[in-house]
């Protein structure tokens, strides 16, 4: 099957694009993906499983109060008990796949416990493997699915509007530099996150919001860009990006411990199982006083139960059944996307967005851990329905595919600089010269890093409080009330740094 007008286009080949494209079957559609399907993508990094309420004492209304709790105000309570209430049936689904979960000895899913979850709901595969298996499982169904048509190896560079602003189609280029331009029924964006946008971070390093830019420049909106979450416990062992221990390793026991031999966390409520950011920040806080810390993952069964880690440690030189692991926090998550609503659709007529992308609203300031898999299968389901209910639009004339911009100069500077500036611990004036010099960049080079980083910069400089994932020094508790930020560019030319307020 090749590429016709009245495909769906999707891109991306993590959960969010591979779901998605699997939900819209029989519906033709085409999955533009820039790496091979199956590389380059978090989702086969996740460690820890999906959040389902499965057990006997678990309910969805407690996973959503777990993660209303988690995301400080700022989560949708709707959107969170019908996340939760999904996650059965999304687990369900994968299982009707081939997914080989965890089983206890009962036959029932095993169900691991992770930080700020009330109940043990935590689906998993070959103990640590979870993303991977989840993403050959999906990989292997899309390639044997007729009415999905990969092309992989182009990035998609542009999104095509006709004269009403409505998102007709999208520019691919290849790696030779060739611009090709799709046009789709639907475009649905399932890029990703940002982490790689710092020096710090877990996620893959082409994870650098290429989404969110080419969202920003065609006039979408997007919200909560400030929100990044740290993880706290990425191995410090000089590998970039940063290989991850698992939050379940504190579920299960292991502990932090400073180089005075000190659990320093052992008086914080929750202790090493407190919400991430508090995790982070207490991390953060020892490394700043000049202390090194380490997680004791010395557990019975460590390497039975988390030989995804134990491999990553061995890689790295480290025995962690015999040593302690040194960690730090990390960028890991981006809370912020394009604002959809609950159907996926963005602001943007002809677009959707699915996965980490995309602002559900769903993980407020802060995400709880393993719902964000389960977010992108949620939304993929509801995202083809919504894309399979919908008229087939009438050909329109698009606008010319702008001239290709040059893959980012200064990725090296602005990675140092989102680190230092716009990280664990942020404050005015250090906020300020980082838009500053970001807004030079953006200038200077037009390219989708230094503007997706002065995004999320200039939000982390406008919201004045602390909250979730987001700590100023100079704002250090909430504001009374709880409200979202959403920015637009205002000039949504290829190189407008300018972004503007929409509420
Ligand atoms: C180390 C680690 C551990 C994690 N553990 C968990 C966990 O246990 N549970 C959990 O729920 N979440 C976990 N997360 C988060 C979760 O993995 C991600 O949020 C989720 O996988 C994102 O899925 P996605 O499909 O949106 O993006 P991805 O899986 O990152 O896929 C993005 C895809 O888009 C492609 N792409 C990007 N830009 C373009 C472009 N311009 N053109 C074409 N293709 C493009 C990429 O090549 C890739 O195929 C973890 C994340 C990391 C990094």
């Amino acid at each position: 099957m090749s590429h016709s007008p009245e495909n769906a286009v999707v891109i991306g080949g993590g959960v969010a694009g591979l779901a998605t494209a699997l939900r819209l079957a029989p519906l033709p559609v085409t999955l533009v993906v820039a790496a091979p399907v199956g590389t380059e993508a978090a989702t086969g990094w996740a460690q820890g499983g999906i959040a389902a309420a499965l057990g006997d004492d678990d309910r969805p209304d407690f996973h959503a109060a777990d993660t209303l709790a988690a995301g400080a105000g700022l989560s949708e309570p709707a959107i969170a008990r019908r996340i939760a209430a999904a996650a059965p049936g999304a687990i369900d689904w994968l299982v009707a796949l081939g997914t080989p979960f965890d089983r206890a000895p009962d036959g029932n899913l095993a169900l691991g416990l992770e930080a700020a979850h009330s109940h043990r709901r935590i689906v998993h595969a070959e103990g640590d493997g979870t993303g991977r298996i989840v993403l050959e499982t999906l990989a292997k169904a899309a390639r044997a699915c007729p009415s999905i048509h990969v092309i992989e190896g182009v990035r998609a560079c542009e999104l095509l509007t006709d004269g009403d602003g409505a998102v007709r189609g999208v520019a691919l280029r290849d790696r030779e530099g060739r611009v090709t331009a799709l046009t789709a029924r639907a475009v649905v964006l399932a890029t990703g996150g940002l982490g790689g946008l710092y020096a710090s971070t877990t996620n893959p390093l082409g994870a650098t919001g290429s989404g969110l830019a080419l969202a920003a420049r065609a006039g979408a909106v997007l919200r909560d860009m400030e929100f990044v979450q740290f993880h706290p416990t990425a191995m410090a062992v000089g590998a970039d990006p940063m290989p991850l221990a698992t939050e379940a390793l504190r579920g299960e026991g292991a502990k932090l411990i400073n180089d005075r031999g000190e659990r320093f966390m052992i008086e914080v409520p929750g202790k090493e199982l407190a919400p991430r950011d508090v995790v982070a920040r207490a991390i953060f806080a020892q490394i700043a006083q000049g202390r090194q810390v380490v997680l004791d993952a010395r557990l019975r069964d460590v390497e039975r139960r988390f030989p995804g880690v134990v491999a990553l440690c061995r890689a790295n030189g480290l025995d962690p059944a015999h040593q302690p692991i040194p960690v730090r926090p990390a960028a890991h998550y981006h809370m912020g996307g394009v604002e959809v609503d609950a159907a996926g659709r963005t602001s943007l007529a002809g677009l959707w967005a699915c996965g980490e992308v995309a602002s559900t609203g769903l993980h407020g300031a802060n995400r709880l851990a393993s719902n964000s898999l389960l977010e992108a299968l949620a939304y993929a389901e509801w995202i083809a329905a919504d894309i399979g209910g919908g008229a087939m639009p009438a050909a329109a004339a698009l606008r010319a595919p702008s001239p290709l911009r040059a893959p980012s100069p200064a990725r090296a500077e602005i990675r140092m600089l989102m680190d230092r500036q716009v990280g664990v611990v942020r404050e005015a004036a250090t906020l300020g010269a980082a838009v500053r010099r970001l807004g030079e960049l953006c200038e200077r080079d037009g390219d989708d890093l230094s503007l997706v980083a002065r995004l999320v910069t200039q939000a982390a400089l406008e919201r004045e409080e602390s909250r979730g994932g987001h700590f100023r020094t100079d704002f250090p508790v909430p504001a009374v009330e709880s409200r979202h930020s959403q920015t637009r560019l205002a000039d949504p030319r290829p190189d407008a740094a300018e972004v503007r307020r929409v509420a």
